[in-house]
């Protein structure tokens, strides 16, 4: 079985600790790899080195550190399918959608070979006679990113390239479910021409978490994952003096008016519940059509849609929709939250919980999985199923499917299925919700815009990637300068001989 390894200073090095956490395929529930679980101690020796390093890549000129960047980008795109099959192979995404995976964190990467000009600082010559005012952002030191299983590229991409592009060192501890794909990033990114040291990977769990929430070297804390953990992470974070974001889980509401286009409202549903068995934290997982008419209409449009899905494992060819869920335990939480659903009164269209694949009886997939008259009380409503489970609740008004949305405690993204741009504009303006598609199912900003959550979505100031990502990777410093007479007033400007 493979071992695989930290990624610290340049090199691969075998974890010391004894404790591991196995890797699965979830298409056949195979064991295929185990991952160290990092000491504190091995956690603190790594951060250490980190801040050895970063002194030389802060003091690099941002246009050199910008040049490291345009390789990687390059680099990435020339291994686009070996990494795609990283991330397949552990994740059990599509290969198209691994790919997208990649290309979403790759184009983070070409923001950031613009770096220098976010960097620059703001002035101003008249704070007052001869006063200068001016402002720099300086990188923070050694900062850590803590990301999940869902997306094993994009998000380690979302950290590590705007936080190495401001100047500063990257402690990455990925998903220990899919940790592949960031060791091959963080060695594509020296092949890239990054100095050793400046991205350490450290692979681990609660126990390596806590100990970079706790090292007083790492200035702060890029987090995505579960909202409970996101919260935790924030609060420890915070008290121990650090910058964090922490980005956590979702709940995401379409809204489809009756004068929307509805096949193209049942598309985007499918698409958007479905694609990667549901495990995207953007993923529309509650329809709310208004009106009993539209709510009808959507369901017989969604029905054979949703027959029609090819699920399997990635092997099988680029025509199959999704694959398996990522565990085990994830698969028999989703199984068990269908049954609640039952149980709680609400109406299953269709039933993914005995979904099996002939020759893959031991993978963890569920089949996709419709419920109407869902109500707000239920489980499968309240809590983030993360699977391919799509609820619909229906409203009677434009009102109440707004109300339900604002009112649901996850605010990640949201959408509105309209032909009224007047509709749009009102939900756009008034729902409590960070990303708002209109007509859009899965409104992931393009990465020179930021991406974050409201409400349980995201703890902390300031959104992941774009501009802000530079600010929460900086510090600002601000200058006010007055120089008192020189040397023009009082200096001799004869030139005399020596004395
Ligand atoms: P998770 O919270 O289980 O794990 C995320 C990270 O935290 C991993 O690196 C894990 O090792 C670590 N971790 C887990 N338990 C911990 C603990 N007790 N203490 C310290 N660290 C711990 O999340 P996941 O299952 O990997 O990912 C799925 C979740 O992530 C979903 O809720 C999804 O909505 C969310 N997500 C959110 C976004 C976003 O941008 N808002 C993006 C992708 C995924």
């Amino acid at each position: 079985m493979q071992e695989l390894k930290h990624y610290i200073d340049g090199v691969a090095v075998a974890g010391t600790s004894g404790r591991f956490s196995d890797v699965y395929n979830p298409a056949t529930g195979e064991v295929q790899a185990r991952v160290p679980l990092a000491t504190p101690a091995e956690v603190d020796a790594i951060v250490a080195k980190a801040a050895e390093a970063q002194k030389g890549w802060a003091a690099t000129n941002p246009q050199r550190r910008a040049r490291v960047m345009m390789k990687f980008g390059q680099l990435i795109n020339e291994h686009m399918d070996e990494l795609a099959e990283l991330i397949s192979r552990e994740h059990g995404k599509t290969l198209p959608d691994a790919r997208g995976d990649v290309q979403r964190g790759l184009e983070v990467v070409e923001v950031c070979m613009g770096a220098p000009s976010m960097l620059k600082g703001e002035f101003m010559d008249s704070g007052g006679p001869g006063i200068d005012l001016y402002s720099m952002r300086q990188p923070l030191g050694v900062v850590a990113g803590i990301t999940p299983f869902n997306f094993p590229a994009m998000i380690p991409l979302w950290k590590m390239a705007p936080a190495i592009a401001c100047g500063n060192a990257m402690v990455l501890k990925p998903s220990e479910r899919t940790p592949s794909c960031a060791i091959r990033l963080a060695e594509l990114f020296v092949e890239a021409g990054l100095p050793a040291g400046i991205l350490q990977v450290v692979h681990g769990d609660k126990e390596a978490v806590d100990a970079l929430l706790d090292n007083d070297t790492i200035q702060a804390v890029g987090f995505v994952g579960s909202t409970p953990i996101a919260q935790y992470i924030y609060g420890r974070a915070a008290t121990n003096g650090k910058r964090a974001q922490c980005f956590g889980g979702a709940k995401n509401h379409m809204i489809i008016m009756p004068d929307a286009d509805m096949d193209k409202a049942a598309d985007a549903l499918v698409g958007s519940g479905f694609g990667a068995a549901g495990e995207r934290c953007m993923a529309i997982s509650v329809a709310v059509p208004v009106g009993k008419e539209t709510a009808d209409i959507l369901i017989e449009k969604l029905i054979p849609r949703i027959e029609k899905l090819k699920v399997g494992p990635y092997t099988a060819g680029e025509d199959v929709d999704y694959g398996p869920v990522i565990t085990a335990a994830s698969k028999d939480k989703i199984n068990g939250l269908i049954t609640s659903g039952v149980e709680q009164g609400a109406t299953l269209v269709t039933d993914g919980r005995n979904f099996s694949l002939q020759g893959y009886e031991d993978g963890y997939f569920v089949g996709p999985t419709l419920f109407d008259n869902v109500t707000a009380d239920m489980e499968i409503y309240k809590q983030e199923i993360f699977g391919p489970v799509l609820s619909q609740v229906r409203a009677e008004t434009y009102e109440e499917a707004l109300k339900l949305t604002m009112d649901n405690e996850y605010g990640n993204g949201t959408s509105i299925f309209t032909a009224d741009g007047d509709t749009a504009r009102d939900f756009a303006s008034r729902v409590n919700v960070g990303m708002v598609g209109i007509n859009f199912p899965i409104p992931v900003p393009l990465s020179y815009f930021s991406f974050g959550g409201w409400k349980k979505s995201a703890f902390g100031d300031l959104n992941q990637y774009g501009p802000d990502a530079f600010k929460f990777y900086t510090k600002t410093k601000t200058v006010t300068a007055r120089w008192f007479s020189g040397i023009k007033e009082g200096g001799e400007f004869n030139f005399k001989a020596m004395e």
